[in-house]
């Protein structure tokens, strides 16, 4: 275990191999804790009011230059920057750790996820294509062209702290847009960090617009001002649903765009024929794993009638016996919960699960390094989906209900007012096939003997409903990142109107 002084000095290394200034963490009014020890492991400063309007105005310059650079070449910054990232995994990673308490292994795949999404990135540079249509008028040609948006504004939660941005910006920036970035309050260093790593992509491109990428260091006012400025087109905002109800509608009101990441409420559905060994896992690690903090987390477990006495026990066995303690430790499998509120909420919920008619295994605390808060996973059996088993609690909490028909537990899942993630576990084709069908489950991800948790950027990510309907990452969802001009093109010499309409003069 690391003591008191170890934790901030092993984080101030780390900055400084990454290229972060020492004045930008070693002073300021913010303190930055690690949830390891709840230590301050250092300061920073907050963004004013003019520093936002700066970095968003030279955001828009730089926007206006980099736009008329040529796709593929602005491809080139993105896997120089995935090249920073590789060199810099070990720390940044050990950085995520420090900074949003999630284990080791998941630190360093969080890193990974961010070099994953600049490869698809680059490749993506050179394919931002549009149709060519079917016209009706003669010698005509129709098409569709893509073109940068302009800034967009990035709003991140503290559980992803560097990978959510990646998804946004390295799609943004081979788009040809500017990117100003406002991350959590609570980790605030890691995105100085990959503030820093950028720059170093940068200055090896080259000839880069400064204000290009930048990021804002502070609370929600740091946000409320990206939202508000009217040079910012898209903001990709990624938290709670009550942020997104206070978000969208500043947003919808002067017409910009939102990309909406919300909260979730995922679900798995046992059935009778699932292989109950790789549920047992799937369901651990989603549950579990990020101690609950990760938006896809299993929260809600249906299991069928006929194998909840086989499945119950090795699950409650599975959470009795998880290694719980410093994130940073190989053995490790769940690190501490983010704050004190985080705390508080979980035991809210669990005081409104009994009151409910639950029953509780877990929840309690459990010795960490110093004051870090560390707890015992909670598992949860429910007579029913109650007011609280239908609210998201950001923490390690998995309720548990029994089902006796497909039909009954598909309505249980998308009775949830999120709609992010979802599985199925069966060996049964046809229960898998109408799970994922349009009368299955009505969320963003439908998986089918996996957890909900745990996407590869490939695909389209995210959800439906209360999550915001926003998609990142893969599949096309480059698209929201830029506006779409339909071009007809006459080519003869008469003027043809569409809809046989005249207008002869
Ligand atoms: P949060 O909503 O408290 O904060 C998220 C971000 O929004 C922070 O940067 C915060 O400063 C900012 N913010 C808050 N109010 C704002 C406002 N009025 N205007 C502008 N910005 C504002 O969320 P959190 O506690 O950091 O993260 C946990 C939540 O995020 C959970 O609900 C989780 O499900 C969700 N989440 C969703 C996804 C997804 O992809 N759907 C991914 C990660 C986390």
């Amino acid at each position: 275990m690391s003591g008191g002084a170890r934790l901030s000095d092993e984080t101030a290394a780390l900055l400084g191999r990454m290229g972060v200034e020492s004045a930008a963490f070693s002073h300021g009014d913010r303190p930055v804790a690690s949830p390891i020890t709840s230590e301050i492991v250092a300061t920073v400063h907050d963004a004013g009011e003019a520093d936002c309007v700066r970095a968003i105005e030279a955001a828009h310059q730089a926007f206006l230059t980099w736009r008329a650079v040529p796709a593929p070449r602005r491809g080139e910054l993105v896997r120089l920057l995935g090249e920073e990232l590789r060199a810099a995994k070990s720390d940044l990673g050990l950085l995520v750790t420090i900074e949003a308490g999630k284990t080791l292994s998941e630190g360093l795949g969080e890193v990974q996820e961010m070099i994953d999404i600049c490869d698809y990135a680059v490749g993506l540079s050179r394919q931002l294509f549009g149709l060519t249509i079917a016209t009706e008028r003669p010698d005509h040609r129709m098409m569709e062209t893509w073109h940068p948006l302009g800034v967009v504004g990035v709003i991140s939660a503290f559980n992803f702290p560097v990978a959510v941005w990646s998804w946004n910006a390295a799609l943004a920036l081979v788009c040809g847009d500017a990117v100003v970035w406002k991350p959590s309050e609570k980790t605030p260093l890691t995105a100085l960090a990959v503030q820093a790593l950028f720059e170093r992509a940068a200055r090896r491109f080259g000839d880069i617009p400064t204000g290009l990428s930048k990021v804002l260091i502070g609370g929600r006012e740091v946000g409320e001002a990206l939202v508000a400025n009217p040079l910012v087109r898209l903001v990709s905002a990624t938290g709670s649903t009550a942020m997104g109800r206070v978000v969208a509608p500043v947003l919808a009101a002067r017409f910009a765009r939102a990309l909406l990441e919300l909260g979730g409420n995922n679900a798995a559905i046992v059935c009778p024929s699932a292989d109950l060994d790789l549920t047992l896992r799937g369901a651990a690690f989603s549950a579990m794993g990020t101690a609950g903090q990760r938006c896809t987390t299993l929260r809600r477990l249906f299991v069928h009638d006929s194998i909840y006495d086989a499945l119950l026990p090795r699950l409650k066995a599975a959470y009795a016996s998880v290694r719980i303690g410093d994130p940073r430790e190989a053995d490790t499998l769940i690190g501490p919960l983010i704050d004190a509120a985080s705390h508080a909420a979980m035991d809210r919920a669990l005081t409104d699960a009994t009151a409910q008619g639950g029953r509780v295994h877990g929840g309690e605390r459990v010795a960490g390094p110093g004051e870090g808060i560390y707890l015992r996973p909670a598992l949860v059996e429910m007579p029913g989906q109650t007011a609280v088993v239908l609210r998201e609690t950001f923490a390690p909490i998995l309720y548990v209900l029994r089902f006796s028909s497909l039909d009954e537990a598909i309505a249980l899942n998308n009775d949830a007012p999120q709609g992010l993630s979802s599985s199925i576990f069966t060996n049964d084709v046809r229960e898998a096939e109408r799970f994922c069908s349009a009368v299955g489950s009505d969320c963003g991800i439908a998986n089918v003997n996996i957890g909900p948790s745990g996407a590869e950027i490939g695909g389209a990510f995210g959800g439906e409903k209360e999550t915001g309907g926003g998609r990142e990452a893969g599949s096309d969802s480059w698209r929201a990142y830029m506006r779409r001009a339909t071009n007809t093109v006459n080519y003869g010499s008469s003027l043809p109107l569409a809809q046989g309409v005249r207008f002869e003069i």
